[in-house]
């Protein structure tokens, strides 16, 4: 299905896996709005029992999966499971992914920092051989983007890789770029100069659109948020930006997951 917009970074989880996922009944309304609208989601998970959970969510052409073990959900990291959920219908991408010291003691960041970077680079590993894009977390210190960056760079040629909700510095977003990265731009380019810096740096080409629901909703800090705040968030990157996105958007989220252009 042609679609208007997409959220290239959300988590369609049911609320018994996640406190703060969605109840049946919502997630309904979520996919009938997403078909009303024409968007587009990918939806990650985040641990063993989100990849385990994307069995149990709706189907529509709506909706695609990323599945991985975020940075601070790695204790029961199974690559095995990653592998395997890739057989599953829709599941088209690795993610998310990535490291974050944000809430790490000093004392423990190195150890944690350093098991954190096994499991992006397996991960990545993954999506490098079956050229997968991958959608990425970085959260902390500026070491965790240094380390990303020479990570990725190592590991070149790269799968498509989404730097989404980018918190580093607009030099370092740029020695992304020359990496190739994407870029997603979500609910923060609400009450963030620093992020709206970055989002006026970068190339057109090189943009994408987010929600991060049922986290950061744009407008009303706390709320739960859903993907279908995306039109507000483009609306938003538009004007920042003062020029229109909105098609081309859709376009790059086209060329980051490998899909047929709409
Ligand atoms: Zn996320």
């Amino acid at each position: 299905m042609p679609v208007r917009y997409f959220d290239v970074h959300c988590h369609l989880v049911r609320k018994e896996i996640v406190d703060f996922g969605y109840t049946e009944a919502e997630l309904t309304e979520i996919v009938a709005g997403l078909e009303r609208e024409r968007i587009g989601v990918l939806t990650l998970t985040t641990d063993a029992a989100t990849i385990a959970d994307l069995r149990q969510l709706p189907t529509s052409d709506c909706i695609l999966a990323g599945v991985g073990f975020h940075p601070t959900d790695i204790a029961g990291f199974d690559l095995q499971q990653v592998g395997a959920a890739l057989s599953q219908p829709r599941v088209i991408a690795i993610g998310e992914i990535g490291l974050d010291d944000y809430r790490v003691l000093e004392t423990e960041r190195r150890a944690v920092l350093e098991q954190q970077l096994e499991v992006f680079t397996a991960q990545l590993q993954l999506a490098k051989t079956r050229n997968l894009p991958v959608s990425v977390h970085l959260r902390g210190s500026a070491e965790v983007f240094v380390l990303a960056e020479t990570t990725l760079r190592q590991l070149a040629s790269l799968p498509p890789v989404n730097l989404h909700f980018f918190t580093g510095d607009t030099a370092m977003a740029l020695r992304c770029v020359e990496l190739g990265c994407f870029f997603s731009f979500g609910g923060i380019i609400f009450r963030d100069e620093g992020v709206r810096d970055i989002l006026r740096a970068l190339p057109l080409e090189r943009l994408l659109s987010e929600t991060d629901s049922p986290f950061v909703h744009p407008t009303e800090r706390g709320a739960k948020n859903t993907p279908l705040t995306i039109p507000t968030i483009v609306a938003e990157m538009e004007r920042i930006r003062g020029e229109a996105l909105q098609q081309q958007l859709v376009i790059n989220a086209s060329n980051y997951l490998n899909l047929p252009l709409p």
